[in-house]
Formats: structure tokens, C-alpha cells, sequence
């Protein structure tokens, strides 16, 4: 008996990987989330015959007992996780349990909407001598975060940061870099609903981000990215990788007038 986690990508129907949308399309049964995954993808990829279950309005326990009644009965379960089903999935306490119930259970990976957000706005989120760096996290909100993970803490290290789950707490996030020291012209990128055909792209900075978002009426399916790297004028900046420097020796390629190294 086996199951498949599936991510969905960010929300455009093909942004699925073609692994993920072969197995919807030989699926008998999926799970989604009917807020979060697009309801066009599903449409687009499952078989007429395939039973689709909506998991908004069903508890963890009810979910898995469904999920495992259809494993049981031989058929091809697909649950269909929003982005990549690593982050911020809910998927640990799901596998677990099935696991217990005797279902295996294979991960297929998708596109985190914090690429997506990062594709709309053409950031490269680690710049050559800038910030080699991205860290994923979450403001406090009702879930709590552990005390060295708090945004104050995180901010020492002067990387890009990516927050989830945090649109309704931008004052907070603000208050907390600009506590850290952060300037308060740093670039933050707000993007809303990343692929989707209502997506929004707000280019803001951390002193204005949360008056920019109220304005905007932005409160949930925002990703943030925050720091230099998300410098609206990065592009003219020159920065450059060595990965493509002519003087610059890697295992593939011999630079000009440099010995070998690795
Ligand atoms: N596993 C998902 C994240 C799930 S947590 C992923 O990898 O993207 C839900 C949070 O993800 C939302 O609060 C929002 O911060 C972000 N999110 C999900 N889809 C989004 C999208 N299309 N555009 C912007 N943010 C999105």
C-alpha cells in the first residue's frame, strides 16, 4: 500500500513537475486543499473516474482515515500539498500516522513559492559577495517559533530571508529588523498569490512594508523576501559570480592564467 505526497507547485497548473501531474493523471483518488492548491490543476490533470476529496473542512485524523481507506482498497492515492510539501506542509504528523496504519508513502517534490516569488520579480536571492545565504522562516504569530529562531536573532546574519505564514504580521516583522540594526531602506518584495492569474507584486522596503500590505489589502498568500539581494537596482549594480569568471578554475573548466584547484 503506498501513497503520494505531491507537490503542486505555486498555484499556475504548469508548474506541477511532470512527475506530479503524471501521477495525478493515474490517480483514483486525491487529497487537496481546495483554498491553497488551484482547483484548474486538479481539473486539468485528473481522470473524469477519480474520486476527489476536499480536505479544508477535515481534521488530521479524518483525512488520514479516508486517505488510507481508499490506499487500502488498491487504488493510486495522490495528496496534492501546496509548493514543495517540505515546507510548511503539515506533512510530518500525516506520515506518520499512515505509516503506522502500514502505507507507504512517497514524496514527489514541486516549485516553493518562494521561487515563485522570487521568478517574479527576477531576484537572484544569494548575490556573489552580498549574501550567499537564504534563510526560511516565519514571523510569531499563534504558532510559536523557538526563541533562537526569533527574527532578531535571525537578522544577525544580514542574508536574504524568506517568510511564510507572516502576512498578517508585517508590522512585527518590521519592528524586528529594524530592531536588529536592519536599515530601514532594505528591499522587501511582497509578492500575493505568486502564478496566479491575480498576482500582485509589491516592491517595498522594511520601514514601509507593513503600511505598503495594508494599503494593498494584502493579508494572506504573500510570501516576503527581504534584504539586498531584493535591491530593485541589482541588475546594475555589477556583481558578478565567479562561477563564470574567465580567470576562475573549477572542476569543469580551466581559467585563463590560473592553476588547477578545486
Ligand atoms: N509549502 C508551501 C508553503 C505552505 S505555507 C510552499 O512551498 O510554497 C503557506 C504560505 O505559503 C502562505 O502563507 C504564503 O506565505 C505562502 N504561499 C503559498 N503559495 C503562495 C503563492 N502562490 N504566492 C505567495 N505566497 C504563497
Amino acid at each position: 500500500m503506498k501513497l503520494y505526497i505531491v507537490g503542486a507547485g505555486p498555484g499556475a497548473p504548469d508548474l506541477i513537475t511532470v512527475r506530479g501531474a503524471a501521477l495525478l493523471a493515474a490517480a483514483d483518488a486525491i487529497f487537496y486543499t481546495d483554498s491553497l492548491v488551484s482547483e484548474e490543476l486538479i481539473e486539468r490533470y485528473r481522470k473524469p473516474e477519480a474520486d476527489v476529496f476536499h480536505t479544508a473542512g477535515m481534521h488530521l485524523e479524518e483525512m488520514v482515515a479516508a486517505m488510507v481507506e481508499q490506499a487500502k482498497q488498491g487504488r493510486l492515492v495522490v495528496r496534492v500539498h501546496t509548493g514543495d510539501p517540505s515546507i510548511y506542509g503539515a506533512t510530518l504528523e500525516q506520515i506518520a500516522m499512515l505509516k503506522e496504519e502500514g502505507v507507504e508513502v512517497e514524496i514527489v517534490p514541486g516549485v516553493s513559492s518562494a521561487f515563485a516569488a522570487a521568478a517574479a520579480v527576477q531576484a537572484e536571492l544569494t548575490v556573489p559577495e552580498l549574501t550567499q545565504t537564504v534563510i526560511f522562516t516565519r514571523a510569531e504569530g499563534r504558532t510559536p517559533v523557538p526563541p533562537r529562531e526569533r527574527l532578531e536573532e535571525l537578522a544577525k546574519h544580514h542574508c536574504t530571508l524568506v517568510l511564510f505564514l507572516s502576512a498578517t504580521l508585517a508590522k512585527k516583522v518590521s519592528a524586528a529588523l529594524l530592531d536588529a540594526g536592519w536599515s530601514g531602506d532594505t528591499p522587501a518584495v511582497i509578492v500575493y498569490k505568486a502564478t496566479w492569474p491575480d498576482e500582485r507584486i509589491i516592491r517595498t522596503t522594511v520601514a514601509a512594508m507593513a503600511e505598503e500590505m495594508r494599503r494593498h489589502r494584502v493579508t494572506k498568500h504573500a510570501i516576503m523576501l527581504i534584504g539586498w539581494a531584493l535591491d530593485p537596482s541589482v541588475h546594475e549594480r555589477g556583481y558578478r559570480s565567479r562561477l563564470y569568471d574567465r580567470t576562475f578554475t573549477h572542476g569543469y573548466r580551466k581559467g585563463e592564467g590560473q592553476r588547477e584547484q578545486d
